[in-house]
């Protein structure tokens, strides 16, 4: 069944903008319940969150608001369902993710639509996204039939000891809006690839992308139970997820602040804990760079999904004798950059999130000017509307403006001058954040030299793109704890146990 999309943009729920264009294929993606225990269910409140479009301003449709009543019955699901999940072999486990993953790759155009209705980004942005995501899961459905444990020399000859790995049980999964669907497949596809059952807290903002993966999960047959989806406002959720002693994990992807409070409530019943948290990640140009391969990866890191990616580049890093040359090509590409909604044409950058995202930027961007940041490009391709923000180069960038040492989380590309490398790597380093760092250099003793001195969990070396699910994702310092993806992944959601056997 197909469904046309409506916005109402103005309150009062009367639709004034019919956006006929948009059109699902499959109606049933689009989800308006959240799913416990294999039931698709409203709050016991009877209340509901808005979800709005951020491109048109309207309402895109409601989410039941939980609280911790429903967040119980939801752990309580997931451990009843634990007890065979975990017992399943690991092929009948990749079997279901297999499916699972199929079934995303069938219905990527509808997915992708969701998503760009709910969180903004251009079209071909949210199917990149769709495919990315779905990565985890085939990844994962491999990796589960290679879960093994060891066997170690014992110290007596009367005995045997074994290391057995083992599921570590419910798992709280709790992400943000950014990427509302590949956040969510790169913890879960783990999770029940290694034999956890899960609770997904999605962002309130962006839940219908969650819905949908939950539809698509119960038609691959995943067992009811095994994934659970609350949705409504966060305090009360996750004050449940923390205080539960049946929840034996959080795995956290959004700001640091939350991820900090996590581990304060994690801590009384002492969880497991994954957490991937903001970045300000440094992309630093040498003088013997190759520059055309230095702005595509600029491009790549600092605008994609608008800048509102935890590894885009926040500060540009540049040598002296290249700044002119990269400031001059970066202005020419950033001022054709068009911006609008995200299901139009030829758009490079969608609207942000909300008005508190736009709110940042513009504070970034005005204390930048105030220090003596001077503006070397913008685009003017930008239609009217209160969720859109400009594309902009600013050149003359220094420390002490709070575009270094805050996540600006928009399409906002400061640039700064330096002079020495150890200047450039005591800029990069000097940040409480160490997630992602970008560097370019064709000197083969510089690329050494840098890429060990770097405090990050990912560097780039002359490429912008560190995201793959066959590497380790995640931070050092304040950026986070644990991995995600690569065969790391995994480990994240498996205890380890000896059994030593004696009297042989
Ligand atoms: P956020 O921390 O505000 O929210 C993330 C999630 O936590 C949402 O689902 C939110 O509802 C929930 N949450 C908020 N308060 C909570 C509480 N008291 N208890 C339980 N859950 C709570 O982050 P955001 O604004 O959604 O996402 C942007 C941030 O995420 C940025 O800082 C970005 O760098 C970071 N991020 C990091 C990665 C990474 O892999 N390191 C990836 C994407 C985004």
């Amino acid at each position: 069944m197909k469904l046309a999309w409506a916005i109402a943009v103005s309150g009062g729920g009367k639709t004034m903008n019919a956006i006929t264009e948009i059109i699902l294929e499959d109606a049933d993606l689009f989800r308006q319940q959240a799913l416990l225990g294999g039931d698709w269910l409203g709050a016991k409140s009877k209340t509901v969150v808005d979800v709005i479009n951020p491109a048109k301003l309207g309402v895109l449709g409601t989410v039941p608001n939980m609280g911790r009543d429903e967040t119980r019955a939801a752990i309580e699901a997931a451990a009843e369902a634990f007890k065979s999940w975990k017992k399943k072999t690991h092929a009948d486990r990749a079997a279901l993710l297999e499916r699972w993953h199929d079934l995303i790759r069938q219905h990527e155009r509808d997915l992708a639509l969701l998503l760009t209705l709910e969180q903004g980004k251009p079209l071909a942005e949210a199917l990149g996204e769709i495919r990315y995501g779905a990565s985890f899961v085939k990844w994962f459905a491999e990796e589960a039939r290679r879960i093994g444990g060891s066997t170690i020399p014992s110290p007596t000859s009367d005995r045997r000891i074994l290391v057995l790995k083992e599921a570590v049980g419910v798992c709280a999964i709790i992400t943000p809006w950014n990427f509302p669907n590949a956040m969510i497949t790169r913890k879960v596809a783990p999770a029940l690839a290694a034999g956890c059952t899960v609770v997904i807290k999605p962002s309130e903002f962006t839940p219908f992308s969650a819905l949908a993966l939950g539809v698509l999960a119960e038609r691959a047959g995943i067992p009811a139970g095994v994934i659970n989806i609350v949705t409504g406002m966060p305090a009360d959720i996750g004050k449940e997820l923390m205080a539960n002693e049946t929840v034996r994990k959080i795995s956290f992807t959004g700001s640091t602040r939350v991820g900090a409070l996590l581990m304060k409530g994690a801590a009384d019943s002492i969880k497991r804990l994954s957490l991937e948290l903001g970045g300000n990640a440094p992309f630093i140009v040498f003088d013997d760079a190759n520059i055309d391969l230095a702005i595509d990866g600029a491009i790549a890191s600092k605008f994609r999904n608008g800048g509102q990616t935890c590894v885009c580049s926040n500060r540009i890093l540049l040598q002296t004798g290249i700044y002119d040359a990269f400031a001059a090509k970066l202005a020419s590409r950033v001022a054709q950059m068009k911006v609008g909604a995200g299901t139009e044409e030829g758009v490079a950058i969608g609207p942000m999130i909300n008005g508190a995202a736009i709110e940042k930027i513009e504070r970034h961007v005005a204390d930048a000017l105030e220090k003596g940041a001077k503006i070397i490009a913008q685009s003017d391709l930008v239609p009217n509307g209160r969720q859109y923000a400009r594309p902009i180069v600013l050149g003359d960038a220094t420390t002490e403006m709070l575009l270094a040492s805050e996540e600006t989380f928009g399409p906002v590309a400061p640039l700064f001058r330096f002079e020495a490398e150890e200047e450039a790597i005591a800029i990069a380093n000097g940040t409480p954040f160490g997630l992602a760092a970008y560097f370019y250099t064709e000197n083969l003793k510089r690329s050494w030299r840098v890429a060990e001195a770097l405090e990050f969990g990912m560097i780039g070396l002359n490429t912008g793109m560190v995201s793959t699910e066959v590497a380790p994702f995640g931070g050092v310092k304040q950026s986070g704890l644990g991995r995600e993806g690569s065969q790391l992944g995994i480990e994240e959601y498996l205890e380890t146990k000896a059994l030593h056997v004696g009297g042989l």
